[in-house]
C-alpha cells in the first residue's frame, strides 16, 4: 500500500499556458475546483517583472504587453532541458524575454526586477507559479498547505519531471507525487462517470493543451485505471497555433504597411494576445477579427482571419496529432474499434478541426464532452493527492497504474541502446540485467544509461553515468548485474552490483541534464523567500499608500464643503492644508519612500483632522445647548 502523508494533499495541473488546483471535499464527496481571488478557476503560468514589484497570474498577464521583455511565460518548455536543444533555439526567437546561456548549457531567463538584471531558471519561474497554486488553495482551506500531487505532460523525460519536482521543492511543497496528465484526466473522467463498471471499458485521453500533447489508452474496471499505452509531443499546443495565426498577421502587416514587426517584442506580445482570442473565437464562429490601435508607429491594425484559413494554417500540425493518436493505439496493441470512450482534455480539444480529425480516425465515434477540458487534470490530480493523504476522507478506492512514455536502457558495445526497460511498462518496476567485461582485465565498466527509442545509444536522450570497478579477470568472466528501477513518480535509479567484489554504485543523475543541485535548490528557497519578501513589503507600502489617498480624498471633500470649512479654526485649516500637501507629495514621490513614512503621515493627517472636526463639532453642540435653553 502506498504510503500516506500527514495533513491535506492538493492537486496541481502545472499547464504551458494555464494551471489549475484542486482538492477534494470529503464533506460534498468530490474534488473543488478553487477560485483564484480574480474568481478564474485557471490562473496563467506567467509570471512578471517591475521596477517596482513582482506578478504572477493573472495580474502579470495583463500587463504582459506594456512589459514583453520581463513578462514571463512558457517556462513548461524550457523546464528539463538543454540551451542547445533544438526546441529552445526555435522558441527563442518568439519570446519577448531574453533567454541565455549559463556554463552548463542550462537555459537562464533574463529579466528586470526593480533595476537590476535578474537570471532565473525554469524551475524557478515554474515554483512562483507553484507557489502562488498553493496560496491560492491555502486561501480556500484558510491553512496552509504542504503536501501537493503536481501533474506533468506523460511524454515528458526524466529529466523534466525531476525538475519539475525541484520546482515543488523550491516552492516549499512537499511533492508527494507527479502523475501524467492524461492519466490524471481518466482518474477524473472514470470517478464522475463509470469507477464502479465491473465490465472493462477502454478509455482514449486526448490531452490538446496550451503547449503539450499527450495521449493515453486506458482500462478501468473495479476500480482499477490501467495504462496500456501512452504517447505525445512535449512542444505541441495551443502556442503553436497562436504562433501560425501571428505569423500570418506580421506577413500580412509587412505586406500592406511596408513595416515589418517581427524586431518589435511589444507589437509582437500585443498581436500574439489578439491572435490567441482570435483562434478562441474560430472554435465558435467561421471566422474572427483583430482590431489593434497603433500597432506600431501609429499604424493601426485591422484584419480578420477565417476558420478555413486557421485551419490550413495548422493542418500538418493537427495531422501531427493523429499521427500519435495512431502510434499510441499501435503500442497499446488495442484495435481503434475497441475503444469505449474518447475523452477531450486541454483547453485546444476545443478546435472543430481537431475534434472532427479526431472523430474520422475513430469511425465517427461520438466524443466524450462530459468533464471539463480545463479542470479535469487537476481534479484528478487532486483524487490523486486525496488517495495519499491521511487527511482525507471517503476517498473511493482507485488504483491507478502507470507506464513509462520511454524507453530506458544501456549504452553497449558499437554504441549499441541496450534496452532495460521497455516503454509503456507499467511502474513502479524494477528489472536487472547481466552485462559481462568485454576486454581482458577490464579495469571498469562504464554505465551510461539513456533514454528513447533510437537503436544507437548516443542519439537517445543522455540521463547520466558511472564507473564501477572490476576484479581482474579475463573477458567475459567478470558479470555486473544493472538494475533499473522506476517508482510510481515514473523517477530511475539506477544500481550496478559485481557480485566476487561486492562492488556497488548508484546513479546520480546530475547535470548532465541541466538537473539542480540541492545547493543550487537550497539557494532558490531562500531567493524564493527573498521574492517573497519583496512581494509582501509592496503591498504593504501599496496598502499604507492606498489608505492615505483614501483619506485624503475624504479630508478634501469635506474641506471642499463650505458649511464645513467655513466653520474650521483659521489655524486647524493651515495645519490641514500642509498636512494634506505633505500627503499628496508624499503619494506623487512615493518610490522614494518607506512604509512607515505613509503610516506616519496618514496617522499625522488623521490626527490634526480629527482635532479639528472635534472642535467643529463641539462648537456646533455647544450652539444648539445655547439655542434650547
Ligand atoms: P490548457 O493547457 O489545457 O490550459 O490549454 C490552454 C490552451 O487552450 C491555450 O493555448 C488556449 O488558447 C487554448 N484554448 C482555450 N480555449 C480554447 C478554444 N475555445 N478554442 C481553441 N483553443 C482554446
Amino acid at each position: 500500500m502506498a504510503k500516506k502523508y500527514e495533513g491535506v494533499a492538493i492537486g496541481i495541473d502545472l499547464g504551458t499556458t494555464y494551471s489549475c488546483v484542486g482538492v477534494w471535499q470529503e464533506q460534498n464527496d468530490r474534488v473543488e475546483i478553487i477560485h483564484n481571488d480574480q474568481g478564474n478557476k485557471t490562473t496563467p503560468s506567467c509570471v512578471a517583472f517591475t521596477n517596482t514589484q513582482r506578478l504572477i497570474g493573472d495580474a502579470a498577464k495583463n500587463q504582459a504587453s506594456s512589459n514583453p521583455t520581463n513578462t514571463v511565460f512558457d517556462a513548461k518548455r524550457l523546464i528539463g532541458r538543454k540551451y542547445s536543444d533544438s526546441v529552445i533555439q526555435s522558441d527563442i526567437l518568439l519570446w519577448p524575454f531574453k533567454v541565455i546561456a549559463d556554463d552548463n548549457d542550462k537555459p537562464m531567463i533574463l529579466v528586470s526586477y526593480k533595476g537590476e538584471e535578474k537570471h532565473l531558471v525554469a524551475e524557478e519561474i515554474s515554483a512562483m507559479i507553484l507557489t502562488q497554486m498553493r496560496e491560492i488553495a491555502g486561501a480556500f482551506l484558510e491553512s496552509p498547505v504542504k503536501n501537493a500531487v503536481i501533474t506533468v505532460p506523460a511524454y515528458f523525460n526524466d529529466s523534466q519531471r525531476r525538475a519539475t519536482k525541484d520546482a515543488g521543492d523550491i516552492a516549499g511543497l512537499n511533492v508527494i507525487r507527479i502523475i501524467n496528465e492524461p492519466t490524471a484526466a481518466a482518474l477524473a473522467y472514470g470517478l464522475q462517470k463509470r469507477a464502479n463498471c465491473v465490465e472493462e471499458r477502454t478509455i482514449f485521453i486526448f490531452d490538446l493543451g496550451g503547449g503539450t500533447f499527450d495521449v493515453s489508452l486506458l482500462t478501468i474496471r473495479n476500480n482499477v485505471f490501467e495504462v496500456k499505452a501512452t504517447a505525445g509531443d512535449t512542444h505541441l499546443g495551443g502556442e503553436d497555433f497562436d504562433n501560425r495565426i501571428l505569423n500570418h498577421f506580421v506577413k500580412e502587416f509587412k505586406r500592406k504597411n511596408k513595416v515589418d514587426i517581427s524586431g518589435n517584442s511589444k507589437a509582437l506580445r500585443r498581436l500574439r494576445t489578439v491572435c490567441e482570442r482570435a483562434k478562441r473565437t474560430l472554435s465558435y464562429d467561421t471566422e474572427a477579427t483583430i482590431d489593434i490601435d497603433a500597432i506600431y508607429e501609429g499604424i493601426d491594425f485591422c484584419s480578420s482571419i477565417t476558420r478555413a484559413k486557421f485551419e490550413q494554417l495548422n493542418m500538418d500540425l493537427f495531422e501531427k496529432c493523429m499521427q500519435t493518436v495512431e502510434n499510441c493505439l499501435v503500442d497499446s496493441k488495442i484495435d481503434k474499434s475497441s475503444v469505449d470512450d474518447i475523452v477531450l482534455v486541454g483547453g485546444s480539444s476545443r478546435i472543430p478541426k481537431v475534434k472532427q480529425l479526431l472523430q474520422d480516425f475513430f469511425k465517427g465515434k461520438e466524443l466524450c464532452k462530459s468533464i471539463n477540458p480545463d479542470e479535469a487534470v487537476a481534479y484528478g490530480a487532486a483524487v490523486q493527492a486525496a488517495l495519499l493523504s491521511e487527511g482525507s476522507k471517503n476517498v473511493p478506492n482507485l488504483m491507478l497504474q502507470d507506464v513509462i512514455p520511454l524507453s530506458l536502457g544501456m549504452r553497449t558495445k558499437g554504441d549499441i541502446m541496450d534496452v532495460v526497460i521497455a516503454r509503456n511498462t507499467s511502474i513502479p518496476v524494477k528489472n536487472t540485467k547481466p552485462y559481462v567485461s568485454v576486454v581482458d582485465n577490464q579495469h571498469r565498466m562504464l554505465i551510461k544509461v539513456y533514454e528513447g527509442e533510437r537503436i544507437k545509444a548516443s542519439e537517445n536522450n543522455l540521463l547520466g553515468f558511472f564507473r564501477l570497478s572490476l576484479p581482474p579477470a579475463p573477458r567475459g568472466h567478470i558479470s555486473v548485474d544493472v538494475c533499473f528501477a522506476i517508482d510510481a513518480d515514473g523517477m530511475l535509479n539506477v544500481s550496478a552490483e559485481e557480485e566476487t567484489s561486492g562492488n556497488k554504485k548508484d546513479i546520480t543523475i546530475t547535470n548532465e541534464n541541466g538537473r539542480l543541485s540541492r545547493e543550487e535548490i537550497e539557494r532558490m528557497i531562500q531567493e524564493a523567500e527573498f521574492f517573497k519578501a519583496q512581494d509582501m513589503k509592496f503591498k504593504k507600502k501599496a496598502k499604507a499608500i492606498n489608505a492615505l489617498d483614501d483619506y485624503l480624498y475624504s479630508v478634501r471633500k469635506v474641506m471642499k464643503d463650505d458649511c464645513v470649512s467655513s466653520k474650521l479654526n483659521p489655524v486647524d485649516k493651515v495645519k490641514i492644508n500642509s498636512a494634506m500637501i505633505k500627503g499628496k507629495s508624499m503619494i506623487d514621490d512615493s518610490k522614494e519612500e518607506g512604509t512607515f513614512m505613509f503610516v506616519d503621515c496618514l496617522k499625522e493627517l488623521e490626527s490634526v483632522f480629527e482635532s479639528a472636526m472635534n472642535k467643529v463639532n463641539k462648537s456646533y453642540f455647544d450652539e444648539e445647548s445655547d439655542s434650547d435653553s
